[in-house]
């Protein structure tokens, strides 16, 4: 059966030589690519490209601002499948882990926003995104491709609303950049 999935994409880590480099753009563009390659999946919508401030835990150090998108797909693959393919592609990328640090600077980020309105909890995944409504960067994206998303529990909001009723005040500033979908996959 298909479902339609919304993906957040960001980036805030270019790197300049060996086999990961690349800008914050051709990260976010190798998602894309990646994301379009699946087999049981079609991207329907890219968002525009934003950028926005690092959020950061209260006393971090500072860190570069992000690349922030939201892609629309429809895709047969149950969600946790989904997810593993996403992991998978960030790995890819040179994404790099350390359990005890969430929030580092990474080449490539890759969060499933919502699975048609499918409410889950366990260690792997939680969905919706249980932190969507308080980032802006998430919201503005989603909100641009489908501003009739509709969030199951604990949100039960529309994503329209969840942004004008959004407490994060950073700036969510729209940039020239294009993500493009690639033909014929
Ligand atoms: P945040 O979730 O606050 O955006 P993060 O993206 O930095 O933080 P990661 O280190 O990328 O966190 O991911 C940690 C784990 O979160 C992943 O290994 C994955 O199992 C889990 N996870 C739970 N729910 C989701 C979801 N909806 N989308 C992506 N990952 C999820
Ligand atoms: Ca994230
Ligand atoms: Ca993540």
């Amino acid at each position: 059966m298909s479902h339609i999935a919304h993906i957040a994409l960001g980036s805030n880590l270019p790197v300049s030589s060996g086999p990961h480099s690349g800008n914050r753009l051709s990260h976010l563009q190798f998602g894309v690519d990646q994301i379009a390659t699946m087999s049981a999946l079609t991207i329907e919508q890219v968002s525009s490209v934003y950028e926005t401030e690092a959020h950061i835990w209260p006393g971090a150090p500072p860190q570069a601002p992000y690349l922030n998108a939201v892609l629309r797909c429809n895709t047969d693959l149950e969600a946790p499948a989904l997810l593993r393919a996403l992991l998978s592609i960030e790995q890819q990328r040179g994404r790099t882990r350390q359990p005890e640090n969430s929030w580092l600077a990474r080449t490539l980020d890759l969060d499933i926003i919502d699975y048609g309105g499918l409410k889950i909890e366990d260690e792997v995944l939680t969905l919706p995104h249980p932190r969507l409504a308080e980032r802006r960067f998430v919201l503005v994206p989603t909100a641009e491709i489908t501003p009739d998303l509709f969030l199951p529990a604990p949100f039960e909001a529309n994503v329209v609303y969840l942004l004008e009723t959004c407490l994060d005040s950073s700036d969510v500033h729209l940039t020239p950049h294009k993500l493009r979908i690639p033909e014929g996959t």
